[in-house]
């Protein structure tokens, strides 16, 4: 069923796990995330990019999973992730999504703050849950400039926290967008700071390849929501080699032989990252 972050995090927080937030950008990704979630009963946020899904892409994917959502009996968040325009954000509510990230990380603490609070309200009158950023999470996987990293300050949280009154929020401890080049070191001190001065469910960006123990650690310490893409991305890609393997034995082979691959490389990965982040059984 379909349902927004508030559904959700609360529940997460409440018993040490946190619910998986897989980047998609077609029903490719969208049908096998499903599946595995529903199989292991556990909650699920599908968090698209406005580079990935903009335009059409929202009405598309919108209307996908409206329509099968109902199927499961788990709840399905449908998020658009790091917005940074609120014309995206209105059109993206406007066709159904559930759950919204303002990512106004780039601004100076005020104008984050204004901003966040802008789009709070918006969402708030239609019923949908806004997840912002404080700190910046570097990384060059969304495009454009990678940034240096600013950890979260946790002295600048409960202000944000109050002024926006934002649903979720995005943390900055270590992690980064995209393959680490080094083995990173969260800063859980940080994030034990942060949980002592906030009640809101906190998020971390940059789940890829960051060491399971540390990421469990962070999980069992406040974080409610993990966003993954690059594995989900490595694990298609391995499905999409296994397909061109197949395609040059025979030219014309059937469809759902070539594309097989590719959802059984999503579908076990999505089982791996509900393992790690502790949610099979929720519901
Ligand atoms: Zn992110």
């Amino acid at each position: 069923m379909l349902c927004t972050l508030n559904e959700i995090l609360p529940h997460a927080k409440k018993h040490g796990y946190a619910v998986p937030a897989f980047d998609y950008i077609e029903d490719v990704f969208v049908r096998p995330i499903l599946e595995a979630s529903g199989e292991l009963r556990a909650p699920v946020i599908l968090a698209g990019l406005p580079a990935n899904i903009g335009g059409r892409g929202l009405d598309y994917i919108a209307g996908i999973v409206k329509a099968v959502a109902p199927a499961y009996a788990i709840p399905v968040v449908l998020h658009l992730d790091h917005a940074g325009e609120i014309e995206v954000i209105k059109r993206a509510i406007a066709a159904g999504f559930t759950s919204v990230m303002f990512d106004g990380s780039g601004y100076p603490l005020g104008e984050n703050i204004a901003k966040t609070r802008e789009v709070v309200k918006y969402a708030h009158a239609r019923g949908v849950t806004v997840e912002a950023e404080l700190g910046f999470v570097a990384g060059t996987d969304l495009g454009g400039d990678a940034g240096d990293v600013r950890l979260t300050e946790p002295g600048e949280v409960e202000r944000f926290v109050a002024e926006t009154e934002v649903d979720a929020l995005a943390v900055s401890i270590g992690t980064i967008h995209g393959v680490y080049r080094a083995a990173p070191r969260l800063d859980l001190a940080r994030l034990a700071e942060i949980v002592a001065v906030t009640d809101v469910p906190l998020v971390l960006h940059g789940g890829s390849g960051t060491p399971e123990d540390q990421l469990k650690d962070a999980i069992r310490g406040g974080i409610a929501k993990l966003n993954i893409y690059t594995d989900m991305r490595i694990a298609m890609n391995a499905g999409v080699a296994e397909a061109a393997a197949i395609v040059g034995a025979r030219r014309d082979e059937l469809p759902d032989r070539v594309l097989e691959p590719l959802y059984r490389g999503v579908f076990e990965q999505t089982k791996r990252n509900i393992d790690l982040t502790m949610c099979a059984g929720a519901y």
